[in-house]
C-alpha cells in the first residue's frame, strides 16, 4: 500500500504545495519486519501577499527532509520563500527549468532592484547551494526546454546523480523505485518565447559583454549608477515578464504497472467541504499559459496518456483568465485548486475562470492566506486481488 498526502498550503498569492508518500520497505526479502518510510516533495515556495503565512507553513516541516523540490519558474511569488525553506529543512534535490544564459541575464536585470532575487536569477545553482543548509549536498537538476520529443528514460532517485548539477530532458520520468506502488513525477519545461537574439543585440548595442553571473554583478554594482541605469533602460525595451518558462509537473501513478490498483482520494478543505475521487494524479502548472493554440496542445499531448489518472489541476497563474483553458477540466468533477491572495492587486482569480470551471462541472478550490483555506488530499491505494 502507498499512502499519499498532498497539501495545498494557505500562503496567499504564490504557491507552496507538498506531497508525502508513505510506504513500507521490507528489511530483507521475505522478512516480515518492515520500516515506515516517507518520501517528501514540494512544488514552488513563495508568496507576495503574506511571508508570515508562508513561513508558518514551512515551519510545519522544520528539520524534515524534502527529497525533491520542484520550482516552476523564476518569479518572486513562486520562490521568495526558497531561502527560508533551504535553511529550515534539508532539501536533497532541486529540480528547476533550465532557462539559458540570456534569459538569466534578462531576469537578473529585470529584478535588479531586489539584490537577493537578482542573484538567484544570475546563478540559480550557486544561490541554492549557498543558501542550503545541505550546502554542496543539495543536488541541482535542470530540465531542458521541450524540443518536440519526449524522453522515455527514467531517472531513479535512489541512484546518486553522476554530478552535483545535471541536466535532463523534458518528459523524463522521475521515479523512486523502491516504493511499494509505482508513483512518478514528470516535469516538462515548455519554453515560451526565446529572447536570446534580442538580449545579444541589446548587449551588443551597448558594447557590453556579460559571460558569467559575476560579470553581470560587476555591471550592476558599478559605482557609476549610470552604468546600471543604462543597462536596465536598454533591457526594459525587451518585452515579456518572468512567466515565459514554466515547469509543469505530473504527479501520479505510473503507466508501466501491470497489477490492477485501486485508488481512493479523500479531499478536505477545512470548513468548506469534504469530497471523494478515484483519480489520484495532479498536474501542477505554476503560471503556465494554457490559454490556447500551441501551448495548450503541447501540454495536452505530452500528458495525454496520463490524463485519465488526473483528478486535480493546480490552475495556472492564480486563476488568470488568459492562462486558463476550459479543456483543463474536461474530466467531470476535476478538482481545480486556485492559489491566490485574498487581496491581490491583479484581482485573481478571474470570475470567468471560476465560471468556466463550474460550467464544466469542475470543483474550484480557493486557497489563500487564511489558515482555513488549507486543502488536504489523502490518497490510499491497494492492489486489487484477482
Ligand atoms: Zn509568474
Ligand atoms: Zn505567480
Amino acid at each position: 500500500m502507498l499512502f499519499v498526502k498532498r497539501i495545498f498550503h494557505p500562503v496567499g498569492q504564490g504557491g507552496f504545495f507538498t506531497e508525502e508518500l508513505r510506504y513500507h520497505t521490507a528489511h530483507k526479502k521475505n522478512s516480515k519486519k518492515r520500516t515506515r518510510e516517507v518520501f517528501r516533495v514540494a512544488y514552488d515556495c513563495g508568496s507576495v501577499t503574506s511571508k508570515v503565512a508562508l513561513e508558518k507553513q514551512i515551519n510545519t516541516f522544520e528539520n524534515k527532509i524534502f527529497d525533491v523540490l520542484f520550482i516552476s519558474h523564476f518569479d518572486t511569488d513562486h520562490i521568495n520563500g526558497l531561502k527560508y525553506l533551504l535553511t529550515k529543512c534539508v532539501v536533497e534535490k532541486v529540480v528547476l527549468p533550465a532557462i539559458g544564459h540570456d534569459e538569466q541575464i534578462r531576469l537578473a536585470v529585470m529584478y535588479s532592484n531586489n539584490k537577493e532575487f537578482s542573484s538567484f536569477c544570475a546563478d540559480p545553482a550557486g544561490y541554492i547551494r549557498r543558501a542550503s543548509r545541505n550546502g554542496e549536498g543539495t543536488k541541482i537538476i535542470f530540465v531542458k526546454p521541450y524540443t518536440g520529443e519526449g524522453s522515455g528514460e527514467e531517472l531513479d532517485l535512489d541512484e546518486e546523480p553522476s554530478s552535483s548539477i545535471t541536466t535532463i530532458d523534458s518528459g523524463r520520468i522521475i521515479k523512486k523505485k523502491n516504493l511499494s506502488l509505482p508513483w512518478v513525477y514528470i516535469p516538462f519545461n515548455f519554453e515560451g518565447e526565446n529572447r536570446a537574439a534580442e538580449v545579444a543585440k541589446t548587449l551588443g548595442s551597448m558594447g557590453v559583454s556579460i559571460k558569467t553571473g559575476q560579470d553581470l554583478k560587476n555591471y550592476l554594482d558599478d559605482p557609476n549608477p549610470k552604468v546600471k541605469d543604462d543597462i536596465i533602460k536598454a533591457f526594459k525595451k525587451i518585452k515579456g515578464g518572468p512567466n515565459t518558462n514554466s515547469l509543469t509537473l505530473y504527479s501520479g501513478p505510473d503507466l508501466d504497472e501491470q497489477r490492477q490498483i485501486c485508488w481512493l482520494v479523500n479531499i478536505e478543505s477545512k470548513n468548506f467541504f469534504h469530497s471523494c475521487s478515484r483519480n489520484p494524479a495532479c498536474i501542477y502548472l505554476g503560471d503556465y499559459d494554457a490559454g490556447g493554440g500551441r501551448k495548450w496542445r503541447q501540454l495536452y499531448e505530452n500528458f495525454e496518456s496520463y490524463w485519465h489518472y488526473v483528478g486535480t489541476i493546480q490552475i495556472p497563474h492564480h486563476g488568470a483568465k488568459k492562462n486558463f483553458n476550459e479543456k483543463l477540466c474536461d474530466n467531470t468533477s476535476m478538482f481545480c485548486v486556485i492559489a491566490s491572495g485574498l487581496d491581490n492587486r491583479y484581482k485573481h482569480p478571474h470570475p470567468d475562470t471560476l465560471k468556466s470551471i463550474l460550467n464544466s462541472k469542475g470543483m474550484p478550490i480557493l486557497v489563500n492566506e487564511s489558515d482555513h483555506s488549507i486543502c488536504h488530499f489523502e490518497i490510499r491505494s491497494w492492489v486489487r486481488q484477482k
